[in-house]
């Protein structure tokens, strides 16, 4: 579970596969690229279209009433 490459958090850097990115690791690479899932986490896109479809579901039935 805990990754050597992104120490655990499932994301790299997109320029620096071999980096965690600094948006979820504290000293992770800063160099402005943006996270790209690491190698031990193959299905992190299919992950986050469904955490932000969740989201969806309940936060804008709140907000529209
Ligand atoms: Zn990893
Ligand atoms: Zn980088």
């Amino acid at each position: 579970m805990d990754c050597p490459i992104c120490q655990g958090s499932g994301w790299v850097c997109a320029d620096h596969k071999d980096r965690p990115t600094e948006m979820l690791i504290d000293g992770g690479c800063d160099c402005g690229a943006e996270g790209a899932p690491c190698v031990c986490n193959p299905e992190a896109h299919v992950v986050f279209k469904a955490m932000f479809a969740s989201i969806d579901v309940g936060s804008v039935k709140t907000w529209l009433q």
